[in-house]
């Protein structure tokens, strides 16, 4: 069987046997769920079964990608990593950008799907085809920055690497996944699984490429997405070509929502030091995921001051708020730096800065003293401390043993009373947005499949950043549904979350590529099919409403300054919204999907 963008072909590693074998993609699967975020559920739903420990050998880690990977469809550069997370204990996808998607195409296969455990340190060598398990016992230990320059010296510079730091070896809960030096799949933890099967890395490399029936039309297609609807919509995308993700502190900080101080305001006086303009002083060039018009990357270096000579890509936004102003930190410098050494220890910076907050709160505050942080005196803002976190964490030595289980399961050893200050839904981080100042990202953040997550249902863009009223859950719930399903979508395309596309474009792009026919209306059912089958496997691993959760903070203490002063996320107002979202979504008052609604989705 052929079909446009796909190889049809899937490698399977063992690691325990040492078996490596190819066999056809499910076609079955790809046709109802496309690729990437929603085959690799479908597989995991299949082969996994109830109650896996994360980080046994018997769960599956899944590299797949989407129809329009390597192809000349915009924005389309990123592959998604699916596992089962050792942070919340839910599905699991983290979606990297960078060339290495691409490259795993062009070398002869659509996704890679791994089980077991070595016996030591291994890498995977997957070339034209072919595939390899090789000792890694001379990078293990080594950060992602050093693997990857030893596989290229190893095995030529055109390969493609993604590989763990010593935090995925340690297995720190919040450890990512490095590839193309600067690019994550970063967050739940999938790092750790990565270390949990001695894998340091996977390399790849090939020459094939990417079959589509009509060439010149889809090419045509193509150039007209990419002149009318990427570059031609300058108002949702201009931002990405002109500054990046950085922007969006002082979205952030004019609405009061910018996490500062371990959430204890949303505004920070040091903002400016760390916003958009800042960036573009040290930016010294723009970088692009594979075939992306937008490049939104920003390469930097830091000039002056105690951290010159720092180059990294980034910060991002994420960075800028949960490394920068939630720890108390307006030093750019520092901030970089935090971010590079986070990138080559292998750590989420997003859960690295809540869990360093997290503590200079608890330490402020008197629960943790010197003692406790062997010490350090982890003040806010005290640059100092705050650098040396990220070697902490990732050795754990010290403090960062007990902050690289993350802030639920540090709190809970920690006890007297630190469950207040650990922002976490599910046992995964606070993103970057207090839901105080756009209500609606509660609803996404306590409804998000992987445990907290922004991407799923970015909805701050439409109420604090737009027209919605943000100070209220009316109209939220369908809004958080309708993106959470194009999102789901989007993701099995895959096409990256900065390109703002709708469902009749996507049917373009889709069917232009592979060659069936896929209408707007299939894309919209099946985005909702696989929220569904998400939810299904977070079901059967014992979630439920109990765990679709807001936490304290948000919920009894008002934000103190800005725009947002005095508000808080009124719980029985975030429960009848919960109640709603259930409802919409022909799921029980208790959040498990009804037999309805799985037979409707052809779940059943
Ligand atoms: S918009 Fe940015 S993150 Fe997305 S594919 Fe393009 S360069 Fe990569």
């Amino acid at each position: 069987m052929r079909v446009g963008g796909f190889i049809g072909r899937i490698l399977r590693v063992n690691l325990t046997t040492g078996d490596v074998k190819t066999e056809p993609i499910n076609w079955e699967w790809a046709r109802k769920f496309f690729g990437g975020k929603g085959l690799a559920a479908k597989y995991l739903y299949e082969e996994l079964s109830a109650g896996t420990d994360p980080l046994s050998p018997e769960n599956m880690m899944i590299f797949m990608t989407g129809p329009l990977t390597g192809t000349v469809s915009p924005c389309s550069g990123k592959h998604v990593v699916v596992s089962k997370s050792p942070a919340s204990g839910t599905f699991l996808d983290c979606y990297a950008g960078g060339y290495w998607g691409a490259e795993l195409k062009y070398a002869g296969f659509d996704g890679v799907i791994i089980r077991g455990r070595a016996s030591k340190p291994v890498y995977l060598w997957i070339h034209d085809g072919e595939a390899e398990i090789r000792d890694a016992s001379h990078l293990w230990g080594k950060d992602t920055h050093e693997t990857e320059k030893a596989l290229k010296e190893e095995l030529g510079k055109d390969v493609k690497v993604c590989s763990i730091g010593p935090a995925g070896e340690n297995l720190v809960k919040f450890a990512c996944i490095t590839n193309d030096l600067f690019r994550q799949a970063a967050r739940g933890g999938i790092g750790a699984v990565m270390g949990s099967k001695n894998l340091k890395a996977i390399a790849v490399e090939g020459h094939g490429g990417v079959w589509v029936p009509d060439i010149e039309k889809f090419v045509d297609v193509c150039k007209s997405v990419i002149d009318e609807d990427v570059l031609g919509r300058e108002d949702d995308h201009g931002w990405a070509i002109t500054d990046g993700t950085p922007i969006i502190v002082g979205l952030s900080q004019g609405t009061a929502l910018f996490p500062t101080r371990n959430f204890q305001t949303g505004v920070f006086e040091e903002a400016e030091k760390i916003g958009s303009d800042a960036v573009k002083a040290v930016t010294v060039a723009r970088k692009a995921c594979f075939n992306c018009p937008l490049a939104c990357g920003n390469i930097t270096l830091i000039k002056e001051g105690r951290f010159a000579g720092t180059l990294v890509e980034g910060p991002e936004y994420e960075t800028l708020a949960l490394t920068g102003s939630n720890c108390g930190i307006g030093d750019l410098g520092a901030i970089a730096r935090f971010n590079l050494l986070c990138d080559r220890l292998g750590i989420d910076t997003i859960s690295a800065g809540n869990v360093v907050a997290f503590a200079m709160e608890l330490y402020e505050r008197g629960i943790l003293t010197k003692e406790d942080t062997g010490g350090l005196d982890l003040r806010f803002g005290n640059v100092d401390a705050y650098i040396q976190m990220p070697e902490l964490i990732a050795y754990k030595r010290g403090i960062g043993g007990l902050l690289a289980e993350g802030v639920r399961t540090a709190a809970e050893r920690i006890g007297k009373g630190a469950e207040k200050y650990a922002l976490h839904v599910k046992g995964v981080e606070y993103p970057g947005y207090d839901p105080r100042g756009s209500y609606g990202m509660a609803l996404a953040y306590a409804t998000a499949d992987r445990g907290c997550c922004h991407l799923r249902a970015w909805i701050v863009a439409d109420e604090a950043f737009g027209d919605m009223p943000p100070y209220t859950f009316d109209g939220k719930p369908e809004r958080v549904i309708f993106l959470e399903n194009r999102n789901s979508v989007k993701w099995s395309l895959i096409i990256c979350d900065f390109y703002l596309v709708d469902y009749p474009v996507m049917s373009k792009l889709v069917s232009a590529c592979t060659g069936w026919d896929v209408s707007p209306e299939e894309l919209k059912i099946a985005g909702e099919r696989i929220w569904n089958l998400t939810r299904l496997f977070n079901v059967r691993e014992g979630f439920s409403r109990k765990d679709d959760t807001v936490p304290p903070r948000i919920t009894t203490e008002e934000l103190p300054d800005g725009v947002a002063k005095g508000q808080k996320i009124k719980l029985e107002e975030f429960e009848a919204a919960l109640s709603r979202y259930y409802q919409l979504r022909g799921w029980d008052e208790n959040g498990i999907p009804t037999e309805e609604k799985l037979k409707e989705l052809g779940l059943k």
